[in-house]
């Protein structure tokens, strides 16, 4: 077994597997994570973005089968990212993905009064709080204002 590229392990019957095994992948999951304003719709998005990369790559690597593996490798990750730009631009920018959640340790929940973590929904297609007095809850007392505010037909 042999490691091409960050993502492609060539086996000894020469069969190229194409693997997301890519530290830069870890590295932005957890940035996403630990540093922006989660939005889980698009982090799911995002997941399947990557799911949706693997047999595209594979593809083109099936078809280029007769190139260098190098070759190919390069063909393969050049139209991944012909494509995936314009797809990762959209669900990094979209304001059809904008329900913008905040989330901060330690807070004091405005319902309860406990200290937890806790969520604030900024904005949504039809909810903007962005200039508003942060009101942050705690995980179960969100739930239930995010059911309230759901009832009261924001889209969440
Ligand atoms: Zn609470």
């Amino acid at each position: 077994m042999k490691i091409l590229e960050n993502n492609i392990i060539l086996l000894k019957n020469n069969t190229i597997l194409l693997v997301n095994f890519n530290f830069s992948y870890f590295l932005t999951q957890y940035c996403l994570v630990r540093f922006m304003k989660i939005n889980y719709k698009r982090y799911l998005l995002y997941l399947l973005r990557w799911q949706l990369s693997t047999p595209i790559l594979a593809g083109v690597l099936v078809v280029l089968a007769s190139w260098s593996s190098l070759s190919a490798t390069i063909i393969a990750n050049l139209i991944g990212g012909l494509i995936f730009f314009w797809v990762d631009r959209f669900i990094f920018t979209s304001s059809a993905l904008d329900a913008q959640w905040q989330v901060e340790e330690n807070i004091q929940c405005h319902d309860c009064g406990r200290i937890a973590r806790g969520y604030r929904l900024v904005k949504t297609q039809n909810y903007d709080r962005t200039g508003g007095t942060p009101e942050f809850r705690c995980e179960k007392c969100s739930q239930k204002k995010t059911q309230i505010l759901k009832q009261a037909g924001v889209a969440i």
